[in-house]
């Protein structure tokens, strides 16, 4: 078997299953193998029950004891009953199990496995899990990798699967020589693969986690360079100068620039004007103002008669950019022509503002990237903005020349990365930033607090509200009967607390919610009425993470903080204080062990993106190596560009001392790599967005 060989092969995969492993985007062996558990269950042996200590997860081999009680509030089965041991009892609970009340006998001695919590003297366990206690015995002291699933897939039918594809795999020869492998420590890819799906310990595990990150970075740096080389060849074929456009709308904008907008504003006037195609990235953190910046650079660009493009990585946020530049448009009179492109437009639509831009009609073009970068064609492309998220690569670069642009581009950027890994990863990029935020700002407020907070919050949100103000609610999960959080604590899901939330509140407090499974429309809809204020708190999963701006909204309280990225909070936390009102940030954390405690604690010490980033990196243990996503910016599968900044640096000396050899990978002994690097280049969605 290799790569390409489809799943069906395997034994017991049938049309039923592929279908399911289809969801998962899995049709071969070989994307199966690198469908990499999310993380890693390690079962401790049972304790007693007086041993529990809350915000730990423990298994206890204990007996049922007590009647269970039901009850059902709305479309809520709750059913609970006592365990007992002969240290001492726990109540636990379940939710819409009630079947349970059945198969567990009153007396009968099973394994539950779970967070306890505690609530005032006593110790309880929401949804344990329940093992016999030979079941359990082969699961204790192992690492047992847990899947990303899809209804009807099990944990079990997946490792059953993979085990069988490791036995019958044949693995390609390596494509590093062994001055790679010996100066990088590297294990084999065999050794990565088997262990990175069944690893034999921890060691194993973060070993072969390295070569993988490894080999992730080694593509992505190598196809950048390459993409480095190609644009400094690139003449300035659209050179701009300055108007009195540009000059007249900072006269009459409310608010001055700041010193490091300016010269921002500076360097990118000058890349414009100067020899060659300007390449420029634009690092600031939320709320520094690169809005205005990427609007100033797009008015210079219709000044000069072309047209700009500003792409963004949700319709959202091209939304409520083309409302923001309209909005201009209509109290400076500013020269743009603005047109929208977005998938939930109808078809008609969208043919219509294709032509706008073919004719040239239109010279400013607000989008999702998929739309603008496809299947339009332009006029007179001068300049393309990416807002948040995608870098712009030579793949799509190449496109546009095809049609004959070859447009200036602008990426701005809020991921907070130290200099010397920036240079790593935008090495093909001039590197602009914007270190200061406008004046006019207070300080966001911020608590850390556990759920039994929760009703002092909503006394909080109901007099904000009152005083005119907006609020949103973070929460991980999309609707209800999801995976529990790391370490067994519930997920709180977006519609199930709406609905828990319209009836805590006054009922004249508008409550609306957003995810990113909605469709487009609604989505829109939903986002355009808590901008123009019908919705007063907007409960939503992390879709609103990047970029939307409602100065108005003062209050961030995000659910379950303890599964989010502390710079992933720190992007939530930048849609409020964004206006002249006080806001307030409110962390609420379902988990009560110290450690997560503490950790979330780092946002209440600082509003600096960076610190923020790097003091999380040093809290970090080895159990969150997995499954905390910390920067959306660049889609690597594992690499962390904080937590593997060493093996960043040196996929990056590997590639350079590559390339300084051997350009083009021509000779006999980088054929094979060569090979890999052209199939990661054409295979891999990742490099989209390089
Ligand atoms: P981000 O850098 O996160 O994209 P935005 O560009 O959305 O931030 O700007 C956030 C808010 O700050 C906007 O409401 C914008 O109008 C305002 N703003 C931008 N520049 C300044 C400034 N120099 N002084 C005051 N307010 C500003
Ligand atoms: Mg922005």
């Amino acid at each position: 078997m290799d790569k390409d060989t489809p799943i069906t092969e395997l034994k017991g995969i049938g049309e039923k299953t592929r279908q399911l492993f289809a969801k998962l985007n899995i049709q071969t062996v070989g994307s199966l193998l690198s469908a990499y558990p999310r993380d890693y269950e390690t079962f401790g042996e049972p304790v007693k029950i007086s041993q529990a200590a809350p915000g730990e997860v423990c298994a206890f081999h204990a007996a049922v004891s007590g009647i269970p009680g039901e009850k059902r509030v709305r479309r809520l089965h709750i059913l609970n009953m006592n365990i007992a041991d002969s240290s001492g009892r726990l109540a636990i609970t379940f939710y819409n199990m009630p079947f349970l009340k059945k198969t567990l006998k009153q007396g009968g001695f099973y394994i539950f496995r779970g967070m306890v919590q505690s609530r005032g003297n006593h110790l309880l366990m929401e949804q344990p899990k329940i093992f016999s206690l030979e079941e359990y015995r082969g699961l204790t002291n192992r690492l047992v990798p847990r899947y990303g699933l899809t209804k009807g897939l099990t944990n079990q039918g997946m490792q059953k699967y993979v085990r069988q594809a490791l036995s019958r795999y044949e693995f390609e020869p390596e494509c590093y020589d062994s001055a790679v492998f010996g100066e990088n420590h590297l294990m084999s890819e065999r050794e990565a693969t088997e262990a990175i799906h069944f690893p034999a310990d921890y060691d194993t595990l973060l070993q072969a986690r390295r070569r993988l990150v490894f080999d992730e970075f080694f593509s992505f740096l190598y196809l950048m360079r390459k993409n480095k080389e190609f644009s400094e060849q690139l003449p300035n074929a659209c050179r701009m100068l300055e108007t009195a456009d540009t000059v007249r709308f900072l006269e009459k904008l409310p608010f001055p620039l700041t010193k490091a907008q300016a010269k921002v504003w500076q360097e990118i006037r000058e890349d414009m004007g100067g020899p060659s195609c300007m390449n420029r990235l634009v690092q600031g953190d939320v709320g520094s103002g690169k809005t205005i910046v990427a609007v100033l650079a797009l008015l210079m660009t219709a000044a000069n008669g072309y047209q700009g493009a500003m792409m963004a990585p949700t319709e959202v946020l091209a939304m409520q950019h083309f409302e923001t530049v309209s909005e201009y448009v209509r109290s400076y009179a500013l020269a743009f022509r603005p047109v929208l492109l977005v998938g939930s437009m109808t078809a008609r639509e969208k043919k219509e503002a294709r032509e706008r831009i073919l004719s040239g009609e239109a010279n400013l073009v607000i989008g999702t990237h998929a739309l603008i970068q496809e299947k339009v064609q332009y006029h007179s492309l001068g300049l393309v903005v990416t807002d948040e998220q995608h870098r712009f690569g030579v793949r799509q670069r190449e496109h546009l020349a095809q049609k004959g642009a070859q447009p200036h581009i602008l990426v701005m950027s809020a991921t907070p990365i130290p200099r010397t890994l920036a240079i790593i990863l935008y090495g093909d990029l001039h590197i602009s930033v914007i270190d200061e935020l406008p004046a006019n700002r207070l300080p966001v407020k911020n608590c850390v607090v556990n759920t039994a907070y929760r009703p002092k919050a909503y006394q909080f949100i109901a007099g904000e509200v009152e005083k005119g103000r907006q609020v949103y609610i973070i929460c991980p999960q999309v609707e209800g009967a999801g995976e529990d959080a790391e370490g067994g604590a519930p997920m709180e899901n977006v519609v199930d607390y709406t609905e828990r939330l319209k009836n805590i509140l006054p009922a004249d407090i508008q409550v609306a919610y957003l995810h990113g499974k909605m469709r487009p429309g609604d989505k829109n809809r939903v986002m355009e009425e808590f901008a123009s204020h019908s919705i007063d708190v907007l409960v939503s999963t992390t879709v609103i993470e990047v970029g939307i701006n409602v100065p108005n909204a003062t209050v961030m309280m995000v659910e379950n903080a303890e599964c989010f990225g502390l710079a992933q909070l720190h992007q939530l936390r930048g849609r409020v204080g964004r206006g002249e009102h006080q806001s307030y940030c409110i962390f609420i954390s379902a988990n009560e062990k110290k450690e997560a405690m503490e950790r979330l604690q780092i946002l209440n010490k600082s509003n600096d993106g960076f610190f923020i980033a790097s003091e999380d990196l040093k809290l970090r243990g080895p159990g969150e190596l997995f499954g905390i996503r910390q920067s959306g910016e660049f889609s690597f599968r594992m690499g962390d560009i904080y937590g593997d900044a060493d093996v960043l640096k040196q996929a990056s000396r590997t590639v350079d001392a590559i390339l300084r050899e051997d350009p083009d990978l021509e000779k006999e002994e980088h054929a094979l790599l060569r090979r890999h690097l052209s199939n990661a280049a054409a295979n891999s969605v990742d490099f989209r967005s390089i």
